[in-house]
């Protein structure tokens, strides 16, 4: 079975921020649990290099636009690269092997007359890339976002014929029954789209005279093609399109993005798909944004977060668990340090350090800092443990709920927590030895299991946890075994009388 998801390629003018890194994490962590689950993962991200506003930006500097991409790209790749992102490729815009895949589109849609040329009259928001008509702007004539004036340009174009397009894609998106249902989430969303299709589409521009720093129209040197419709075709580039393997991933299972483009990906891009008679994808799911103390982050305002920052602060992975746990992925949320801190210090400081420190400390000096041995091992907390989680985190992972599924993760360790309160094992030492020791084999069990449902959250810290218990064998291989049938092994994970591994503390506190 395969499994393609994808990021939206990220524009050169900016660099990486915590928007970005949210969708990507949030990729991240869904490539990581399918592949867990034996799935052959294929994982797109990239960047998007043409459209004005990068050849204006590069015309400032005193640099070639090319120039330009390929400093800011490296960005992105560093910044995957500090957050451990598991991406299968990094797609970019400027490269031949896209050129040639957004030519054969464009040529197949101009072939089926589904492009023509028009004389068309528009405001173009630099900033957007996009074209508004009068009634889209402020009483200033302002672009509502950018504050600014766009600029009033008339061109003869090439337009897609998108409004022969509405009453299929109403088909596809609100009938679960059809064979190419394309599933839009989360469902308020889906139904501003569905409100806005009912009034009716409007045929799109799909190029522009005026903008060099793109890809010339295969029919029509003399123009470019849009940057949203070059933008779009990455997703088939990047598994390979136009040659034949790219059926081997197409269609994609999830496109991830923010909100605020959901509206080219789930009308103008499947459009674009039915035109040139390619299936469509299975599920496009848009988040919200993010506010940082109630404002909106921006480079004006200077309170953009970036990737450095976080893990400077928290560390790698507790960076990628803060991120995609911290507020409900779908709606909008407020963020905060504090918040960060607070959750930081709850989840995994608190919650997860203490579970592992206490259970290690009394294997330690107990034990001589090995598993105990057990005549009979105590596998009832693991079971308990497997009940509880197994349907609730999967659940919540394919319904891409990931504050849900850590919820799940905590409330398990929780359980564990209560668990040794309960049976207080410390008091044991010295009446039942025999007593102790099951208990303690119990616990180290049962981190064992968190572990694993940890681990495409955390890969490197649910790696380190794994050895620190005297688990045998590779924790990616077990967890795949695992996540298969649920089926715990009859001594459990972590081998009686093997040595445990000294851990340093994996989540100081921070204040
Ligand atoms: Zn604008």
């Amino acid at each position: 079975m395969k499994f393609y998801i994808t990021t939206p390629i990220y524009y050169v003018n900016d660099v990486p921020h915590i928007g970005h890194s949210y969708t990507t994490i949030a990729a991240d962590v869904l490539a990581r649990w399918k592949r867990l689950n034996n799935y052959d993962v294929f994982f797109l991200t990239g960047t998007d290099e043409h459209g004005a506003k990068i050849a204006k930006a590069a015309k400032e500097k005193g640099v070639l636009p090319q120039d330009l991409c390929s400093e800011m790209s490296a960005k992105f790749k560093e910044a995957w690269q500090l957050l451990n992102i598991s991406y299968t490729d990094f797609i970019r815009t400027t490269k031949p092997r896209h050129v040639k895949s957004v030519e054969n589109i464009v040529q197949t849609l101009f072939d089926k007359q589904l492009i023509f040329k028009k004389k068309y009259e528009g405001f173009y928001c630099i900033g957007c890339e996009r074209f508004y008509t009068a009634k889209d702007l402020d009483e200033n004539g302002c672009c509502l976002l950018h504050k600014t004036k766009p600029v009033l340009q008339a061109e003869e174009n090439y337009f897609f014929k998108l409004s022969t397009f509405g009453d299929e894609l109403l088909k596809r998106i609100t009938d679960p029954t059809h064979k190419e249902y394309i599933q839009i989430q989360p469902e308020g969303r889906k139904n501003e789209i569905i409100g806005k299709l009912e009034l009716g589409l409007e045929d799109i521009s799909i190029s522009r005279t005026a903008i060099d720093w793109g890809i010339p129209l295969p029919f029509d040197k003399s123009q470019t093609v849009y940057v949203w419709v070059d933008a779009l075709i990455n997703y088939l580039t990047g598994i390979g399109f136009p040659n034949e393997e790219f059926k081997k991933y197409w269609p994609a299972d999830v496109h991830l993005m923010a909100k605020d483009i959901l509206w080219f990906h789930s009308v103008i891009w499947p459009a674009i798909l039915v035109g040139a008679e390619l299936e469509l994808p299975k599920k496009i799911y848009s988040h919200g944004f993010f506010t940082l103390n109630g404002d909106k982050m921006s480079k004006s305002l200077g309170n953009v977060i970036s990737p450095e920052e976080l893990v400077n602060k928290y560390g790698v992975d507790s960076t990628r668990y803060l991120i995609v746990t911290l507020i409900p992925f779908g709606p909008d949320g407020d963020i905060s340090w504090e918040g960060l801190t607070l959750k930081y210090n709850t989840d995994l400081a608190n919650n997860l350090g203490n579970l592992l420190s206490r259970t290690l400390k009394m294997a330690e000096k107990n034990f001589n800092n090995t598993v105990p041995p057990q005549t009979e091992p105590n596998l009832c907390l693991v079971k308990q443990l497997n009940d509880i989680l197994k349907e609730n985190f999967v659940y919540n992972m394919e319904n891409i709920q990931l504050h849900k599924a850590s919820e799940n993760i905590q409330s398990a360790i929780t359980f564990i927590n209560k668990q040794i309160e309960q049976e207080a094992p410390w008091k044991l030492a010295k009446i039942d030895k025999d007593k102790l020791a099951s208990c303690i084999y119990s616990y180290l069990q049962a981190i064992d299991i968190i572990a694993m449902y940890l681990l495409c959250f955390m890969p490197e810290i649910a790696q380190k946890i794994w050895l620190s218990t005297g688990a045998s064998g590779n924790i990616e291989e077990t967890a795949k075994k695992y996540f298969a049938d649920f089926n715990i092994p009859d001594d459990g994970f972590s081998v009686a009388s093997s040595k445990l591994k000294n851990q340093t503390i994996l989540f100081p506190r921070i204040s």
